[in-house]
């Protein structure tokens, strides 16, 4: 039978959630458990597709096409298991469901309520599809204290009820703040926090304390006497110099044993911490260093692009190198600024991206790369401007843009109404934008003896997309006559894939986002060859 672990956080937001639950799943996972993550978010968009990464930072995409979280991407990253869609939820995707039944007359006339008809809804949703599982850790998003986080917190508090107190455990993630000025740790705004939840009907297990300097043992003390928690499960997490640390730090305060002996488990295995430790002596201790530029809209946007830094970093972990990512805002990018601001660039990477602002800087980059040998990586919408760039320069089509930012041009990227996965058909729409965009896991069928097909040493992989539009297959013969080549293409050969460059060290293209499935135990195999060339280039200055 499932056990289930709630986390929630106090006093600020941004303490490290998500990374907290990633870490203690790959501990329980490592004592030979069976683990599984999912997010509750209490804001009213149905799911964070329609949001921008100004608000959200990046939107992260599930195998089977759900627009989630991005501490999903933490979640598979630190435990290797692909996320669902039925592992994130939102206020708004409950309230839709409510309101859609209701419309149909499924309330059987009864007042419908935030208790008990929200509330149950959310239970449904935390017990929804498990089966062998050991243990759910459901992380609930926002700050207790929040309006929008109250539903959430009284379904837990009921679902401990329902489950026995047995089967359930809350953990609390709060700040304990340093107060330079007095030299002092300070308990209260924990204090306060424990108080909030304690009023909700909610008392901690295990409180973990986030704090600049390690907890003193007096303030320990107070946290476990003021807030009810048992001395021991009173823990402290210390910033770490890398993330990769963190699943150490929280073994060396004895999180998931206290979670077992909660449970009055044992463990099954000896915990493995050797790859966390390989993986942050590696990230701290490696000196050669290389030079990317990130060329995109939301660069100075620390989460914005999440999964590809990480990816980044993986892929230099395999090759033994750092990586310094230099952030380039493309719509600052002035054609006769380019040979200045990348001059002591060995790769250039175009993550993915919306709409018109900044696309003049991206193609100016890409040429450039092109006509430099520069290794490049053009990411689903890095991808479309790596084609129409090749087409206005090389093909000669020189009003060449995509549907999506000009109505006049010559559509060589353009917006598709239908496609295909696996013999069923879907369909775009024009009316909505949120969840109708072609989104999860497709298959691409690869170019014998391409550099992609070497790369992948497979003929065909599955990638996870979303976009709504495609490169025009009408040009695909005029490209591939002047080098451009379509080296992955859709199984039924309609939607181009991958592109690559014949006459070019490392000119890669995709439709789809690898950094989703990069793991930092499992490199994507197309980040570490993309790394492995940008050394490359780097030792030739
Ligand atoms: N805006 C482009 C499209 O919808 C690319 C999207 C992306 O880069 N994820 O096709």
């Amino acid at each position: 039978m499932a056990r289930y672990i709630f986390v929630t956080g106090g006093v600020v937001s941004s303490l490290g959630k998500g990374l907290s639950s990633a870490s203690l799943a790959y501990l329980l996972q490592s004592r030979g458990y069976k683990v599984r993550l999912r997010k509750l978010d209490p804001y009213l968009n149905v799911d964070p597709g329609t949001m921008s990464p100004f608000q959200h930072g990046e939107v992260f995409v599930t195998d089977d096409g759900a627009e989630t979280d991005l501490d999903l991407g933490h979640y598979e990253r630190f435990t290797g298991i692909s996320a669902k869609q039925s592992d994130n939820i939102t206020t708004g995707r409950i309230y839709s469901d409510i309101i859609q039944r209701e419309r149909k007359g499924g309330y059987l006339g009864k007042t419908v309520q935030v208790i008990p008809h929200v509330t149950d809804r959310i239970k449904e949703f935390i017990k929804k599809d498990v089966s062998s599982e050991d243990f759910i850790i459901c992380e609930i998003g926002g700050t207790v204290g929040d309006i929008e986080s109250l539903p959430f917190l009284e379904a837990i508090r009921q679902f401990s009820n329902d489950h026995g107190k047995k089967n359930t455990l809350f953990i609390h993630l709060t700040l304990v703040p340093y107060m330079r000025a007095s030299d002092e740790i300070k308990t209260k705004p924990t204090q306060h926090s424990v108080k909030e939840l304690r009023t909700i009907g909610i008392q901690p297990d295990i409180i973990i304390c986030r704090s600049e300097q390690p907890l003193p043992f007096d303030q320990r003390k107070k946290i476990s006497l003021f807030c009810n928690v048992p001395f021991e499960n009173v823990i402290e997490t210390v910033d770490v110099k890398t993330i990769y640390e963190a699943p150490i730090s929280f073994n060396k305060e004895k999180l998931d044993k206290i979670v077992l002996k909660y449970f009055k488990l044992k463990s099954k295995k000896n915990v493995n911490l050797n790859p966390w430790k390989k993986i942050t002596n590696v990230v701290l201790k490696t000196k050669p260093k290389v030079n990317i530029g990130l060329i995109g809209k939301y660069v100075n946007l620390k989460d914005a692009y999440k999964s590809l830094d990480e990816a980044l970093i993986h892929g230099g972990i395999d090759n033994n190198v750092k990586v310094n990512l230099i952030r380039i805002e493309s719509d600052k990018l002035k054609p006769n600024e380019i040979k200045e601001k990348l001059k002591n660039i060995s790769g250039i990477l175009i993550p993915g991206g919306f709409g018109k602002r900044g696309t003049e800087g991206k193609i100016e980059a890409i040429k450039y790369a092109r006509q430099n040998k520069i290794p490049f990586l053009g990411i689903c919408y890095g991808m479309q401007m790596a084609v129409i760039e090749y087409a206005r320069n090389v093909l000669k089509i020189k009003k060449a843009t995509s549907s999506e930012f000009s109505k006049t041009g010559v559509n060589v990227i353009g917006l598709i109404h239908e496609w295909n996965r696996d013999g069923k058909i879907f369909k775009g729409s024009k009316k909505e934008l949120g969840g109708t965009m072609r989104l999860g896991l497709y298959e691409a069928k690869l170019k014998k003896n391409s550099l992609i097909q070497k790369i992948y040493r497979s003929n065909s992989i599955n990638e996870r997309h979303r976009h709504r539009y495609e490169v025009n297959i009408d040009y695909k013969d005029k490209f591939e006559d002047k080098g451009l080549i379509f080296s992955g293409m859709s199984p039924d050969h309609k939607l181009p894939e991958i592109i690559e460059l014949k006459n070019h060290p490392w000119f890669i293209g995709v439709q789809f986002h690898p950094e989703f499935k990069s793991r930092p135990l499992n490199p994507h195999p197309l980040f570490s060859s993309f790394i492995k060339a940008v050394k490359i280039k780097n030792a030739k200055y």
